[in-house]
C-alpha cells in the first residue's frame, strides 16, 4: 500500500470541514486540514453567527420603543456602529480560537494555506510551496457571495461579506434579492436606522417558504419602513461625483441610495481547486456532484458541505461531515437526510418552519385540512405595536399527519427546532391536539386549533 503523509486531507476549514476533520481525528486517523481564509468559515465568520450578532442589536430599536407601554423610559439611547462591529469581532475571534484549539486538541495537523489538488493522492499548499499526500481528500471549500458580474456597475456593490465590516453605517440601501440572506439584512438595517429597500425580480419575497407567511412578512416589514419592489432588477449602478449610488431597473425607474447590497445566491468555490487535473467532475454552477454519500467520482474523494450545493445551511454541512465520518471510519454507511430539515429565516419578525408549504403539500397530496391563526402577540398588546403573528399547520386529510409547520413571530426560530421534532416523527394533528398547550404563550395556538381554516380536497379549496 502507498505511503501516504496522511489519511484524510481536508480543504476547507468552515462548518463541514472541521467537524469532518475533528470527528475523523477522533477515530485515531492522522487527519490534517488546511483553510485559506480564517477557521470557522462563511457560518462564524461572515455568516450565521455575526448575521445573529447584528440581528440582536437591531431588535433594540423596537424594543426601545416598546418599552414606553410597559413603564419604561429610556431617555437617549443611541446606537454606535464601531462598537457593534468591533465586539462582533472579538466574538468571532474568540469562535475561530475554538475551532482552531478543537482540532489540535485531537491531533489534526492545521495549514493556514490555499490547498489544490495537485494530483490523485496529492495537494499543493500554495502559499508554503509544498506538496502532501493523502489517502483521501474530503472538499469542504463551501460557497461565495454571487458579485453579479453581467450588472454593469457591480463593482460599486456590497455582497453580505462586506456588509458585516463597513467604516460606516449607509444612510440609505437598495438590496437586491428576495432571499433569506437578503430579507434578515433589510431587518437588519432597518433595525438600526437605515433607509432599506428591497428589490426582487420574483413575484413575492423568499421563495419556496409558505406563501402566508412571504405575504405577511412583506406586510410588517412595509409597514415598519422596508421599501420592497418586487418583479424589477437592476440593470446598471452609477456612481456620482458625492460617491451616492443611482440604480436604474428594467422598469425604467431609477433609484438612488447610498449604498447597494447583492444577495442574489451563492457561488461554490471549485475554481482553481485542481478538480480537471484529478477529473472531479462538477455540474453546470460549478458545485462538486455527489452521490447519495456524497462521494464524488474519484473514489476516494469525497465532498460535502455548500460546494456541494444541496441544502446551504450549516447544521447540513455538519450532519454531511457526520455522515461522511460513519461511512468511512466507523464502518456505517450512512447517507445525509434531507428530509423535514426546520430552518428560520432571521427577519423580523423571525421566521420558523419544518416540513411543506401548502404550495408543496397541494402537489403532492390531493386532500389538505390547513389551519391558520394571524394575531397579535400579547407583548405587542401594551407596546401599541400593530405587529401580527402567523401560526399554521399543513396537515393531510386522509392521514391526519402534519405535513408543514410554519410560524411568523417572535420566538419562531426556536419553536421551529421543536416543531422539527414533531414533524420528524411523524406527528398527527391528534398528537398535536392531545399536548397540553403552555399558557399563556403564542405557541399554544400550535395546540389549539378546533377547526380546519381551509379544506382542500382534491386540489379544489372548500
Ligand atoms: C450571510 C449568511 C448568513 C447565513 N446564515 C445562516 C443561518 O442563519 N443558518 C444556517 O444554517 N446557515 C446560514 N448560512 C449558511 C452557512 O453559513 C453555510 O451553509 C455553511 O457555512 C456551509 O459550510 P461549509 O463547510 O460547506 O462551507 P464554509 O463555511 O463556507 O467553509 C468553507 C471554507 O473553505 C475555505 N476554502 C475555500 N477554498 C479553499 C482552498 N482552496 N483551500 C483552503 N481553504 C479553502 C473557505 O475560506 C471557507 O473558510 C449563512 C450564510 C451566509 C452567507
Amino acid at each position: 500500500m502507498a505511503d501516504f503523509d496522511f489519511d484524510l486531507f481536508v480543504i476547507g476549514g468552515g462548518s463541514g470541514g472541521v467537524r469532518a476533520a475533528r470527528k475523523a481525528a477522533e477515530t485515531g486517523i492522522r487527519v490534517a486540514i488546511a483553510e485559506d481564509d480564517r477557521f470557522g468559515g462563511t457560518c462564524v465568520i461572515r455568516g450565521c453567527v455575526p448575521k445573529k450578532l447584528f440581528v440582536y442589536a437591531a431588535q433594540f430599536a423596537e424594543a426601545f420603543e416598546d418599552c414606553a407601554g410597559y413603564g419604561w423610559s429610556v431617555d437617549g439611547a443611541a446606537f454606535d456602529w464601531p462598537t457593534l462591529r468591533t465586539n462582533k469581532d472579538t466574538e468571532i475571534g474568540r469562535l475561530e480560537a475554538a475551532y482552531r484549539a478543537g482540532l489540535a486538541r485531537v491531533g489534526v495537523a492545521l495549514f493556514q494555506d490555499r490547498a489544490v489538488l495537485d494530483g490523485p493522492h496529492t495537494i499543493r499548499l500554495l502559499n508554503q510551496d509544498r506538496q502532501v499526500s493523502a489517502e483521501r481528500i474530503l472538499i469542504a471549500t463551501g460557497g461565495r457571495a454571487n458579485r453579479h458580474r453581467a450588472l454593469n456597475g457591480h463593482e460599486h456593490c456590497l455582497t453580505s461579506k462586506e456588509a458585516f465590516d463597513l467604516d460606516r453605517l449607509p444612510q440609505s440601501i437598495v438590496i437586491e434579492g428576495g432571499g433569506y440572506i437578503a430579507v434578515e439584512f433589510a431587518g437588519i438595517f432597518n433595525g438600526l436606522g437605515v433607509d432599506t429597500t428591497i428589490l426582487y425580480r420574483g413575484r413575492e419575497i423568499l421563495q419556496r417558504f409558505d406563501m402566508d407567511l412571504r405575504r405577511l412578512l412583506h406586510a410588517e416589514y412595509e409597514n415598519k419602513g422596508i421599501a420592497i419592489r418586487c418583479r424589477d432588477i437592476f440593470t446598471r449602478i452609477d456612481k456620482q461625483p458625492d460617491g451616492r449610488l443611482t440604480g436604474t431597473l428594467a422598469s425604467g425607474d431609477v433609484i438612488e441610495a447610498d449604498a447597494v447590497m447583492l444577495a442574489v445566491g451563492r457561488i461554490p468555490n471549485t475554481e482553481n481547486l485542481g478538480l480537471e487535473t484529478v477529473g472531479v467532475e462538477t455540474g453546470p454552477t460549478g458545485a462538486i456532484i455527489v452521490d447519495d454519500y456524497s462521494q464524488t467520482n474519484i473514489d476516494h474523494i469525497w465532498a460535502i458541505g455548500d460546494v456541494t450545493d444541496r441544502m446551504q445551511l450549516t447544521p447540513v454541512a455538519i450532519h454531511e461531515a457526520m455522515c461522511f465520518v460513519a461511512t468511512l471510519y466507523h464502518g456505517r454507511p450512512t447517507r445525509p437526510d434531507y428530509e423535514n430539515v426546520p430552518t428560520a429565516v432571521f427577519s423580523q419578525p423571525e421566521i420558523g418552519t419544518v416540513g411543506l408549504s401548502e404550495d408543496e403539500a397541494l402537489r403532492r397530496f390531493a386532500n389538505l385540512d390547513i389551519y391558520a391563526s394571524a394575531f397579535r402577540p400579547m407583548k405587542n398588546t401594551l407596546a401599541h405595536r400593530s405587529e401580527r403573528m402567523l401560526v399554521k399547520l399543513v396537515v393531510d386529510a386522509d392521514s391526519d399527519r402534519v405535513l408543514g409547520a410554519h410560524v411568523l413571530g417572535p420566538g419562531a426560530g426556536e419553536m421551529a427546532q421543536l416543531l422539527g421534532i414533531a414533524v420528524k416523527m411523524g406527528a398527527s394533528k391528534a398528537d398535536f391536539d392531545a399536548t397540553m398547550a403552555v399558557h399563556p404563550t403564542a405557541a399554544e395556538e400550535l395546540v389549539t386549533f378546533a377547526e380546519p381554516t381551509r379544506r382542500i380536497r382534491g386540489g379544489e379549496t372548500r
